[in-house]
Order: structure tokens, then C-alpha cells, then sequence
């Protein structure tokens, strides 16, 4: 599948090849850039070695073009939002955990909510992705 991935924010477009750029700051306050994956449920994440992060350390992340955070609280805290369009053009809210290490993906339109990843049921609960917009 050919997928766009957008900030909700500005609308720009955050995947480069098969990566999707992400800027990202630690507990520590230092920033980094992360690559994410454009195959979701893939958990591969690349960044430079200096970027420090822990297993299960709470992360910030921004738009790499308009540098607003992608936090998504009406969710959890803890979920951040971008968007996906597919090669059919339909959009989705992509929703992820901003906890490294954290693997739990919901990929949600109006009709369906996929989640991927084996922390998924984590943060699951179909109220409050179905009221979220
Ligand atoms: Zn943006």
C-alpha cells in the first residue's frame, strides 16, 4: 500500500521513503529525530546513538515542520496523532503510544478501528476513540 502520512496540524507531509520523520524530546529535554516505520505494526525505530532513550520513558513528540505537539490527551496522555492517507485516498488517524517501547498502533476512520502492536489493549477503549473527534 502506498501511504501518505501527514501532520493533523499543518498537513505536511512527514514520511520520507519508507520512514516517517518524527521530532521527539526525552524526559531530559533533549531532542532528537526519530524514523518510525510507514508499515504499521512495525516497531522499528531508528534515531541517532547520542539520542538517549530509555525502555518505557515517556517521550514528547512535534511536527517536524510546524514543531506543535502531535499529543493527542483527549485519548490518553500518553497517545500522539498523526495522519495517514491510503492510495485511494482515505484518511485515517493514525494513534500511537509515546512510550519507548510501547507498541500499540490504532488506525481509525469513521467507520473501523485496527490496532496493531501487542500493547494495543492497553489503552483501548472504544468510548473514547469513538467520541475523541
Ligand atoms: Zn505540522
Amino acid at each position: 500500500m502506498n501511504a501518505n502520512y501527514l501532520c493533523p496540524i499543518c498537513r505536511s507531509f512527514l514520511n520520507v521513503g519508507d520512514q516517517i520523520v518524527i521530532s521527539a524530546k526525552n524526559k531530559k529535554g533533549t531532542k532528537g529525530i526519530l524514523l518510525f516505520s510507514i508499515h504499521l505494526g512495525n516497531y522499528e525505530i531508528k534515531k541517532h546513538s547520542c539520542f538517549d532513550l530509555d525502555e518505557n520513558e515517556n517521550l514528547s513528540m512535534f511536527c517536524p515542520c510546524c514543531h506543535k505537539s502531535l499529543r493527542h490527551p483527549k485519548v490518553h496522555e500518553n497517545i500522539f496523532k498523526i495522519l495517514m492517507q491510503d492510495d485511494e485516498d482515505h484518511e485515517y488517524e493514525i494513534l500511537f503510544s509515546g512510550i519507548y517501547g510501547e507498541r500499540c498502533t490504532y488506525q481509525i476512520n469513521e467507520e473501523k478501528v485496527s490496532s496493531f502492536g501487542q500493547d494495543a489493549g492497553k489503552y483501548i477503549n472504544f468510548t473514547n476513540l469513538i467520541n475523541m473527534s
